[in-house]
């Protein structure tokens, strides 16, 4: 391996949907519906691949199919109230994961610091390693841990944010709505971070893959329409969260035309393009939903609502088996504190160093109930924080919820 990929050889997704494959438990761990997406989409892409168009099978343009980027610029543009171009302040990527990974080996030189809030999305890090740069930590801490826990408790040390602002930082990757905990950052936080960017002329990306999935009253916030910010910031989306198709692998970037040059000469030189039919399908999906933005049966309003009762309901059934959920303002996981089972569970049996990855492991073999580690969303120093923590999902089926109440209940 590489030097600059050392360090990188573990991924908890590659290792935890090994262990479900092998032991079969009811799957709360990576997230994605267990159901079927919204047929707007699906019924478009069904569409797409009988077109009479014998091109919708072939490569489209580079930094996006005209059809999609004009849809996402016009969504956006409402959106932010700003005109977007959608020639060159939209990137379509493979995923977000391909538009963070643009983002950051386009804007990193060898030394640059990016800060990371923990727990993050694991990617950033070695994102951000690989691209040369340093990743700089600050961790969301909860202002209490019992009783009734929510997200908007996690909140970062606004001194301790400071201090990490200095000549050498790029930019700071903010995610809101987040994963894994769910909180959905408010206009002072953004504001906070905002003119730290500022003062220090650091760029900020921006990984709004949940924006539509928010629960009242909480509002979802684009840093970017804060004053002076779209200049500086790349916001980051994805069609699998969008439309609940995480299997297609499409997601977007957009920003200020010089920030997105540099990721277009990334994606052409690795990418180049993505699939031309999910890409049509995806820009089909945006152009319905914008004509009823306003209308409940919006999807990107319906599925908040869908959620809502899902969320609540494996709150409860967490709680009443003697865990400790944070409960979610926006995004479809739960992170819960599980150290009051801890003797219910033979942490020896597993060789794991972090106690979060014995317990689930344990959980996924013995149990059959699987959920997230979330160490994994930490760097080295504070992994301690999360250690009493597992994440589980909740955008599936109701009677996969129920069921895994019922594996729950029968073991405690
Ligand atoms: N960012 C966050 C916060 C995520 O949870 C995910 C996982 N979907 C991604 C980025 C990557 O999204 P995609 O599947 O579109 O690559
Ligand atoms: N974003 C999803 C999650 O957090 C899936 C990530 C992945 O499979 N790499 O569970």
């Amino acid at each position: 391996l590489p030097n600059r990929l050392k360090g990188n050889e573990k991924s908890v997704w590659v290792e935890y949907i090994q262990l479900a494959l092998q032991y079969k438990p009811l799957n709360l761990g990576q997230g994605f519906p267990d159901y079927y997406a919204p047929e707007n989409v699906t019924n478009a892409l069904a569409a797409v691949a009988k077109s009479a168009n014998p091109l919708m099978q072939q490569y489209t343009r580079g930094f996006g199919h005209p059809r999609l980027v004009n849809a996402i610029a016009k969504f956006y543009s409402k959106l932010i109230n700003r005109d977007l171009d959608p020639n060159k302040e939209v990137l379509v990527t493979a995923g977000a994961y391909e538009a963070l990974y643009s983002s950051l080996q386009g804007h990193t030189n060898s030394g640059d610091e990016w800060i990371i809030i923990e727990p993050f999305f694991d990617c950033y890090v070695p994102m951000v390693q690989s691209a040369g740069g340093i990743p700089r930590y600050i961790a969301l801490k909860p202002k209490s841990t019992s009783g009734t826990v929510t997200s908007g408790d996690w909140v970062f040390d606004r001194k301790e944010m400071e201090g990490l602002f200095n000549e050498k930082t790029k930019g700071i990757i903010i995610n809101t709505p987040h994963n894994p905990i769910g909180k959905v950052f408010t206009l002072d936080e953004l504001q906070f971070i905002a003119d730290l960017a500022k003062k220090w002329n650091a760029l900020v990306i921006s990984d709004e893959v949940y924006e539509h999935i928010v629960y009242e009253p909480y509002k979802h916030i684009r840093i970017a329409t804060l004053p002076g910010m779209y200049e500086r910031t790349i916001t980051i989306g994805s069609a699998g969260k969008t439309f609940s198709v995480t299997g297609w692998k499409i997601g977007w970037a957009y920003g200020p035309a010089n920030l997105l040059y540099n990721l277009q000469v990334v994606h052409q030189n690795s990418v180049y393009t993505c699939t031309t039919p999910t890409q049509e399908a995806v820009a089909i999906g945006f152009e319905l939903e914008m004509e009823r933005l306003e209308q409940p049966d919006c999807y990107f309003r319906s599925l908040a609502m869908e959620l809502l009762p899902k969320r609540d309901y494996m709150a409860k059934f967490l709680r009443e088996v003697g865990m400790v959920p944070t409960i979610p303002e926006g995004g479809y996981f739960m992170l819960a504190n599980w150290s009051a089972l801890e003797n219910k569970v033979k942490l020896h049996e597993e060789t794991d160093e972090n106690k979060d990855y014995r317990f689930t492991k344990w959980m996924t073999k013995n149990v059959g109930l699987q959920g997230i580690p979330p160490t994994a969303f930490y760097g080295p120093e504070h992994k301690t924080l999360a250690e009493d923590y597992v994440r589980y999902c909740f955008i599936k089926k109701d009677e996969n919820l129920k069921a895994a109440a019922k594996i729950l209940k029968r073991w405690v």
